[in-house]
């Protein structure tokens, strides 16, 4: 049994082909969002109890490889992942797709470290903020008690906002077109985002750079560097089917 570690549209798309490729996987959700989108395969929610609790489930469901593939962000479920993975003796492949570094624009976007630095210097950039960070990290945010901010989110932020924000509930993908129009209506001049990478949360850099919006980018948490990892689903099934799990034998079509 494959254990994927999931949470994202990547980590669905690398289940349904592992198990439209005949290989048994067990597909792990955190639990933070109220109706998750379910991948193929067979499904298990909520987390699993620190370090201690993931080994123990590793042995207890005779895992043969763990694949993470949570979010970029997601650095405290990787990190007990790797201690997890050693102390069980499983193969561990860090997932995560590539950064949005390659579509930096030097003039318009400012790279920050951490939530609160981001703030900062989203109050230097702008007056009306399009805070594109999910619901977790929107605490720093909060002093902006009468700053307008547009925030988008899947499910509402456990913390009451200020009156003068606006809070979207959207799951994406998004378009440019979409995108655009909610930047000029709400008359946004300053975006905050996650360097989340991928194609799906694309669309407000593309609107932002048309309306030469200044962009502040959250850097990626760091990968452990003795960690295997791929950017691609072709990498990982790769990974897996190359070492770890050979590609089962699929009863042939008539039989
Ligand atoms: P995190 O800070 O790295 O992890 C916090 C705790 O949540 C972990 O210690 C673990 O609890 C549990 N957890 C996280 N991912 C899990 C999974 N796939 N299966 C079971 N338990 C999991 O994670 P996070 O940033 O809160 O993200 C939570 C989930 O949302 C992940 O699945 C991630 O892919 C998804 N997500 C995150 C972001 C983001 O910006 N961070 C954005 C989109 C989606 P235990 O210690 O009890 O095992």
């Amino acid at each position: 049994m494959i254990l994927l570690l999931g949470g994202t549209a990547d980590a669905r798309t690398l289940a349904e082909q592992l198990v439209g490729r005949g290989h048994e996987v067990t597909s792990s959700l955190a639990g933070a969002v109220a109706h998750p989108r379910l991948p193929s395969g067979k499904v298990r929610i909520g987390g699993f109890g620190g370090v201690a609790g993931l080994t123990g489930y590793l042995r207890a469901h005779h895992i043969c490889a763990v694949v993470d593939a949570t979010h970029p962000f997601a650095a405290r479920m990787t990190s007990h992942a790797q201690a997890a993975c050693a102390q069980a003796k499983v193969p561990l492949l860090r997932y995560v797709r590539a950064s949005w570094a390659t579509r930096c624009d030097a003039d318009q976007w400012h790279w920050a470290d951490d939530l609160d630095n981001a703030r900062g210097v989203a109050e230097r950039q702008g007056q009306r903020t399009f805070l594109a960070i999910g619901r977790q990290g929107v605490e720093p945010f909060l002093a902006w008690q009468e700053r307008y901010t547009l925030l988008r989110v899947v499910d509402p932020p456990e913390l009451p906002v200020p009156a003068c924000w606006d809070v979207i509930r959207a799951r994406g993908p998004f378009t440019v077109a979409g995108d655009l129009q909610l930047m000029r209506q709400r008359r946004i001049d300053v975006l905050v985002a996650k360097d989340a990478g991928g194609a799906a949360g694309v669309a407000k850099l593309d609107a932002a750079a048309r309306l030469q919006i200044p962009v502040v980018m959250l850097r990626r948490p760091p990968i452990p560097e003795d960690l295997a990892t791929a950017t691609t689903i072709e990498q990982a099934r790769g990974w897996l089917e190359a070492g770890p799990v050979s590609r089962p034998q699929l009863p042939a079509v008539g039989n």
